[in-house]
């Protein structure tokens, strides 16, 4: 049997390995540098809070079908709970204004304008809209849609979704890259923009069950081994995977896929690829029941630091992206403000029994037009090794759904 190694267990690793199991004419061994599958997708049972959290909230769209393929392949298509419509409400903590942004079902209803949405934005988001579809590559969003800053389209509609999409604020961020996105959720009408969530867990819903069942599979699974580099000239089939403390060959013909994050794979590979990643951090507060259940599943913020809340049970979890400033202040002042900002929203204090911050320093790239043209491609240089992850170039910016199609890419061209 020919052997294929994958390299790296986030979701990208494990979408590949997923497919190469199938095939009765190979065998499939998975290397990881940590000691457990998912990467930066990740639940763990906080000793502090007492309970289990995410690494950090993950925004799914009913759109998103990798995520969808995923979840029926492993068996945990019931773990995705679906919103019944595509609404998310929103709070502008500078004004107090609240609205909801519902999408209607038919995108014709998107350019016709006949959707709520923030106010002071009705008009002009048809407009918005077309301006997207027509930017080049090079355009940022603020360029894309040539308004000021401050004009409430811009502040309540626009830099939301680019912090959220891109990790980038609407003046760093591609336009192509949010267009990719909104071509496969709201651009399809309010069906394919239904957000999801998982309240179970990221780790249970979309990592453990793809690892055990890789397991039961017969692929082999090896954790604490990190890729330092490839024994091999370019140009000809690489011979060895270089691990730190030892190698394993690459016999002729078999293959490897490397589906590793951004920097590792760029210094592996040589390459520029899209940068190191940009924080996003997380606040977790579990809250008495009654405090936890004021919080919609998903709330939009506007005109502070706290960007989106996410409850779970009695957990609410607070993003801020593009959290470069925010990252470097100390944890309790970050903590205390996001409280305030969530208690605002709410209107009630929430009484925290516990809190905690974590920041994700490399959570994704920020998809700015020179780090969406610096990426990979998915052939290397070795004809037996390609890349995966969510880095690999490609429409969409840095997202579980382009981690999984990544995958399942490279695992085709094997
Ligand atoms: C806080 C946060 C919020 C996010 N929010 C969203 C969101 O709202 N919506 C969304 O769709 N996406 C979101 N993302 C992005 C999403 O999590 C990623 O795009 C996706 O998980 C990437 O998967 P991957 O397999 O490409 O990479 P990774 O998950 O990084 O997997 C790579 C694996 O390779 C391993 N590895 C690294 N170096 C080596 C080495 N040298 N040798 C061997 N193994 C190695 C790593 O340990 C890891 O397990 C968010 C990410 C974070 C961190």
């Amino acid at each position: 049997m020919r052997r294929v190694h994958v390299v790296g267990m986030g979701l990208a690793g494990l979408a590949a390995a997923l497919d190469l199991v199938e095939r009765p004419d190979l065998s499939v061994q998975l290397h990881e540098a940590t000691s457990r599958a998912g990467g930066r997708v990740r639940s763990f049972e906080d000793r502090r809070l007492g309970t289990l959290v995410d690494n950090g909230n993950h925004l799914v769209l009913s759109g998103n079908r990798a995520v969808f393929d995923h979840a029926r392949r492993i068996g945990t298509v019931d773990l995705l709970e679906l919103a019944e419509t595509a609404a998310l409400p929103f709070v502008d903590l500078a004004t107090g204004a609240r609205w909801t942004l519902r999408l209607p079902d038919g995108p014709a209803d998107l350019f016709a304008g006949t959707w709520a949405v923030p106010p002071g934005t009705g008009a002009g988001l048809a407009r918005d809209l077309a301006r997207l579809l027509a930017a080049g590559r090079a355009a940022t969003v603020a360029r894309a849609l040539g308004r000021a800053p401050d004009h409430p389209a811009m502040r309540l509609l626009w830099e939301p979704l680019s912090l959220a999409v891109l990790n980038a604020p609407p003046g760093e961020g591609a336009a192509a890259a949010l267009r990719a996105v909104l071509l496969r959720s709201a651009l399809r009408g309010g069906r394919a923009s239904r957000p999801v969530t998982m309240p179970s867990g990221l780790g249970p819903t979309l990592v453990d069950p793809a690892r055990d069942l890789l397991q039961r599979r017969g692929a082999a699974l090896r954790t604490g081994r990190r890729l330092t580099g490839l024994r091999g000239d370019p140009g000809r089939p690489a011979e060895a995977l270089v691990f730190r403390g030892g190698e394993v060959p690459i016999a002729p013909g078999d293959a490897a896929i490397l589906a590793l994050p951004a920097e590792a794979a760029a210094r592996i590979l040589g390459g520029p690829g899209p940068g190191a990643g940009r924080p996003i951090l997380n606040a977790h507060f579990r809250l008495p029941a009654e405090a936890a259940s004021l919080s919609p599943p998903i709330l939009g913020l506007t005109g502070g630091l706290a960007q989106w809340v996410f409850r779970r049970g009695d957990v609410l979890s607070v993003t801020v992206s593009a959290a470069d400033a925010a990252a470097a202040r100390p944890p309790g002042e970050v903590l205390a403000q996001l409280r305030g900002e969530v208690e605002t929203a709410l209107g009630a204090p929430l009484a925290p029994v516990a809190a905690r911050l974590l920041t994700e320093h490399a959570a994704t790239f920020a998809a700015t037009p020179a780090a969406m043209a610096a990426r990979l491609p998915m052939r290397t240089r070795w004809p037996n090794v390609v890349l995966a992850g969510d880095h690999v170039a490609g429409p969409l910016p840095a997202t579980i759904e382009g981690a999984l199609r990544s995958g399942r890419a490279a695992a085709r061209a094997i």
